[in-house]
This record gives structure tokens, sequence and C-alpha cells, in this order.
């Protein structure tokens, strides 16, 4: 490392004054500034940094005292040592103005050699050790700063951290663009959405997006940046990458702004809302498939007044036509009857309106009178077989006109769905605590990927479109089983028939 040498200002108007001071001082650790003026000795002081000045009194236009005072007036030379070299008087008053103008020492001409060097290195020793301070309160300062900085760093780090954390933790997909619409950033839920890497959807984001959506989704977007919307929302198909299947997303776009509303970036979070889709299609089919089941017993009621309206006319009057044309007409109102009970309970169970009134029934008699009923409509169809096995006298709480409606439900369904001939096996039973109601029958059967779909409002197996039906017999159904404390079951081969298995608690917790 090459030695660093302490700049001393030499100061004097004589060339031999200078000589004087130069030859004694001379040495390989000092650099000797030479100035030959007051004016000289401040534009070197400017340039410099010194240890010492060493300075003549008398010089011509500026002398010792008046360049001391300016050297001392300027911040960066203030504390500059100063020793003012004299042939003058040792007078008091004389040195005391020396000192006034801020001399720290005197030197006394004829000059003493070794008082100059040893004066000259007490001052070089001082600037020494305070460089060396100097430089390691710099030192100091720099690893302070450093460990600021890495603090900071690692505080920014944290909170991205923490940031990116909460958009994994919440079911939505996350994103981010530039201002200018760039994607920048996707959570993990997009990536496992769309098992798409972050890189990946970077550039083909446009992938996951439905073909048919995204000349309206570019559209919207291309708006929006335009006019530097606050916020903004649009609905698209996303691809989910493992099934290749599209869903619905609403996704919500919010402009990030800077204090001066220039937009940051646009935060996006697209939220799967397949489910509400999906129930609104479903309910406009079964807008559809409802207005359909009415007209039938409507015009079954038109006809049959038509006709009765012609057999009136008729003399004489046949009773007996008239009363079977007037039956098909009565049948018809209860059908309907029973369609708009059907609605009626399902609007009820959707706003929480329906409510279970258990009571001590004899279960026994409930089944047993479903089962009469339906064996009186199907013996004057002639076509179906009912065998019945009732345990007696099963006594427990329940809601009896409820539980009479799910019995009428899955014995009506058994016979619905079942061929001409078939046979209808009807059990109840008691086992531990618990009554089993199971219906058997040797109808269509329901395929594995329909069973559990049919206890949902308006799904109807596959095969069952040419059958009368709206839906959603079985999903009050369940919702009656469950609000006992209960348990619905379904088992089914396709062709050869299905068995629906109903449990209740004769005693359920919370029922008196
Ligand atoms: P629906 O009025 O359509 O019969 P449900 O809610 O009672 O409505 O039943 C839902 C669907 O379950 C039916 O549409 C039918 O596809 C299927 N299902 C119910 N019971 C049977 C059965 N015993 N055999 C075959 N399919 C049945």
């Amino acid at each position: 490392m090459q030695k660093q040498l302490v700049n001393i200002l030499l100061v004097d108007d004589r060339p031999e004054g200078i000589f004087t001071l130069e030859s004694v001082l001379a040495s390989d650790e000092y650099n000797l500034v030479k100035a030959s003026s007051g004016q000289e000795a401040l534009k070197c002081i400017l340039d410099e940094e010194f240890a010492l000045v060493l300075m003549d009194v008398q010089m011509p236009i500026m002398d010792g005292f008046e360049t001391a005072n300016m050297i001392r007036e300027r911040k960066k030379s203030r504390y500059v040592p100063i020793i003012f070299v004299t042939a003058i008087s040792k007078d008091e008053q004389y040195v005391g103005k020396g000192y006034e103008a801020g001399a720290v020492d005197y030197l006394f001409k004829p000059i003493n050699p070794d008082i100059l060097r040893s004066k000259v290195a007490v001052f070089v020793d001082l600037f020494k050790k305070n460089r060396k301070i100097q430089e390691q309160a710099e030192l100091l300062r720099e690893k302070h700063l450093a460990e600021q900085k890495e603090e900071f760093l690692k505080s920014k780090l944290e909170s991205l951290r923490r940031y990116e954390n909460l958009a994994n933790s919440v079911p939505h997909l996350i994103w981010r663009t530039s201002p200018q619409g760039r994607f920048e950033y996707f959570n993990q839920v997009w990536c496992d959405y769309t098992k798409m890497s972050v890189s990946a959807s970077m550039k083909k984001w446009k992938k996951a997006i439905y073909f048919q959506d995204l000349p309206r989704v570019i559209k919207t977007w291309a708006e929006a940046l335009e006019k530097q919307l606050d916020s903004f929302s649009f609905e698209c198909r996303l691809k989910e990458g493992e099934s290749g299947r599209y869903n619905w997303f609403w996704n919500l776009v919010v402009a990030e702004k800077d204090k001066e509303g220039n937009v940051m970036s646009w935060l996006g979070t697209s939220t799967n809302i397949n489910e509400r889709k999906n129930i609104e299609k479903q309910k406009a089919s079964f807008l559809s498939i409802a207005s359909h089941e009415l007209r039938t017993p409507l015009t079954a009621i038109k006809s049959s007044l038509e006709m009765s309206m012609m057999l009136l006319h008729e003399k004489p009057l046949n009773f007996e036509d008239l009363r079977s044309v007037l039956a098909i007409g009565n049948e018809s109102t209860d059908s309907i009857n029973e369609l708009l009970n059907e609605f009626l309970d399902f609007s009820r169970v959707e706003s929480g309106r329906l409510s279970i009134n258990p009571k001590p029934v004899n279960l026994s008699e409930i089944v047993t009178k479903s089962v009469e009923s339906h064996m009186l409509k199907i013996k004057s169809i002639d076509r179906l077989k009912i065998s019945a096995k009732i345990k007696d006298n099963l006594i427990g709480s329940f809601d009896a006109p409820r539980i009479r409606q799910v019995i009428d439900n899955i014995l009506g369904n058994a016979i619905k769905y079942s061929p001409e001939k078939g046979m209808i096996a009807v059990n109840l039973e008691k086992v531990k605590n618990e009554v089993v109601l199971s219906v058997r029958d040797e109808g269509i059967g329901i395929c594995p990927t329909d069973l559990k779909k049919i206890f949902h409002p308006f799904k109807r197996a596959n095969k069952s479109d040419h059958f009368s039906g709206l839906g959603i017999g079985l999903y009050i159904s369940s919702w009656i089983v469950k609000e006992h404390m209960g348990q619905i079951d379904v088992s089914s081969i396709v062709g050869k028939g299905s068995e629906f298995v109903v449990k209740l608690p004769l005693q359920a917790k919370g029922f008196q």
C-alpha cells in the first residue's frame, strides 16, 4: 500500500524563509506545499487537506494574521492548526493578536531546527490520530448503513412473502398485471387450477380462457386501460388444467394507484361461480319442465270438461260415462295439486321456512297407509305387485305428514320407474334403536354416476327423461329425513332395480 503523506503548508513571501523551513522539515512523511502569499495559501487550503500551516506573519498585501482569520472563516479549514513564524517581537500584545487570529503556537526566528521539528511532529501526530478516528467513524457509519440496508431489504422480502402467503391462502385465483396490462404475478391457487407455472402463465394466459369468451375479455380490458378505471369486473370461463373442463369465474380487477392517481398495477381476483351459473341454468330448465308438467294434467282437465259438456247434451244422459270422464279431470287436478305442493315445499326448504314438528306417532301405521293407498292406485292400472313386511307398533317421535311424504315419494318413484308386472318390496323393521324402511323395486335402475346426484334439486338420472317428474321429490325427502336426524341411502343396478333405505332414530336427540 502506498504511504499516505501528510500535507504541511509553508507560507512565506520570502523564498529564503520557505527554504529554511523546507530544509529543516524535509522528510519522506511530509508533503511540503509552498505558498508565497496569503491569497496563494487560501487557494491551497481550498484544494487540499493540511495537517498544519506554518505561516510567516509579515507579508505584503495580506499579512499572516489576516490570512489566518480567513482560514478560520472557512468551514473546511476552521480547525487546521496554524503556527506563526516571526522575527518581530515576543511582546505580549503582539503574540495575543496572533492567538486571536487563531494561531495555536509561535516560532521565533532564528528558527531552532529541533524545536521546529518537534512542534511539527506533535501536530502531525495529532492530525494522524484524528484522521484515524475519522476513518474509523466513517467505517462504522458505512457498516451501520449496510446493516440498515440489509434490515430494510429483509423486511421488504418478509412483507412480500407475507403478501404472497396471504394471496395463496384464499380460495381465489389472484393475479397482478403492470399498468399496461402485462401479467406479472399469479398466486399458487391459479397455478394449481390451471396447471400452468407462473412463467408459462405469463406467456400463455390466453390459453386458460375459453376461446368464445376471449374477445370479450380483451375488449373489456382495453376499455378499462383506456379509461384508467378504479375497478371493473367481467365473467369468463377458465380451463381447469387437470380435467380440461371450463368453469365460470367472476373476475374483479382493482387499480392500485400511487398518490398522484397513476395506476401502478392491476390486482385481479377470480372467483369460481360455476355453482351459481349451474343453478341459474337449472332454474331455467326447471321452469320449462314445470310448465311442461303442468300442461299435461291441464290438457286432461280441459278435455274432461269438453267431454262432459258433450255428454250433457246427450239424451238420455249417460251418468256412467259422465262420472268416468269427470273422474279423469278430478285425478288431473290432484296431480296439479301434488305438483304445486312440491313447488311450495321446495321454496320453503330453500328459504328455511319448512319446519319439522315431531310428535309420538306409530310409524308402522303411516307406512301401512301409504302402501295401501299406492296399492289402490296400481290396482286400477293392474300392472305391479307390492309386497309389504311391516313390523307392528313402531312408535317414535316423527312429523307424521312429512314422514308420510317421504314414504309416498319413494314408493311413488318405485312404481313410476318400474316395468309392467314388476315387484316392489316394502320392509319396515326395528334395528337397535332405529327404524329401517326399505323400498326395493325391479325398475329401470340408476347408473352409479347419478346415484349421488338424485338427492340434489332438479337432478334426474339419465334414463328418466321420458317419465314425468321435476327432480325435487328426493331433495325434499332427504331434507326431511336429515331433520329427523336420520339417513337416506340408495343402491341400484341399471336395468335390474333400485333399493332406497331410510333409517330414522326412534327417539332423536333434541326431540321430546
Ligand atoms: P322425480 O320427480 O323426477 O321422480 P325425484 O326427486 O323423486 O324426482 O327423483 C329424482 C330422480 O331419481 C328421478 O328423476 C329418477 O331419475 C331417479 N329415481 C328416483 N327413484 C327411482 C327409482 N326407484 N328407480 C329409478 N330411478 C329413480
